[in-house]
């Protein structure tokens, strides 16, 4: 069987990438998400295994050394990790696998799947990535102020993405994100 495709969407927190990949799933039902795994503490009404696998550092230390993760990064003090094993055996399957993730586990990425589509989502400006950073609720003021930060530096990296689209507007997005996979 033909070996699927590994579709890497990234960009920085806040931008939309978790609602564009919920929505690319509701219309897709053949497109497959990867469950990354993270140090993080769930948030409210996470799920384990569901949201993300939450492991401890030790347990996260110990799989990195063991090569578990086709990428992993460290983002505003947690580890964040993609588990290898399970996406490979949906590619082996023929499938298309999303990874939503940060910047710099995305360019990690490239070094195993140099033919991954890698696409880059930006917001259409600063001021409205902090807006929605702050009107989704879900981190702590001085969590969203890291995150504003790390996003500074995260927008530079767009221009090595293979595709960069501004959200602006999440419908225009779909329909481009659409065009990108299903080519
Ligand atoms: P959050 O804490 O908001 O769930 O995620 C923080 C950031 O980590 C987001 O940009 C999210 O896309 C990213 N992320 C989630 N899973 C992974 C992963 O497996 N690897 C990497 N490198 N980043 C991830």
């Amino acid at each position: 069987m033909e070996s699927g495709q590994l579709i890497v969407i990234t960009g920085p927190s806040g931008v939309g990438k978790g609602t564009l990949v919920k929505l690319l799933l509701a219309h897709h039902p053949e497109l497959t998400v990867s469950t990354s795994a993270t140090t993080r503490p769930p948030r409210k009404g996470e799920v384990n295994g569901e949201d993300y696998f939450f492991l401890s550092r030790d347990e996260f230390e110990t799989m990195i050394e063991k090569g578990e993760f086709l990428e992993w990064a460290e983002y505003t003090g947690n580890l964040y990790g993609t588990l290898r094993q399970a996406v490979e055996e949906e590619l082996e399957q023929g499938k298309q696998v999303l990874l939503e993730i940060e910047v710099l586990g995305a360019r990690k990425v490239h070094e195993s799947f140099p033919e991954a589509t890698r696409i880059f989502i930006l917001p259409p400006s600063l001021d409205v990535l902090e807006e929605r950073l702050k009107k989704r609720g879900k981190d702590s003021p001085s969590a969203i102020a890291q995150r504003l930060d790390y996003a500074k530096t995260e927008l530079e990296a767009a221009e090595e993405f293979d595709y960069s689209l501004v959200n602006d507007d999440v419908d225009r997005v779909l329909v481009e994100l659409e065009k990108i996979i299903f080519n």
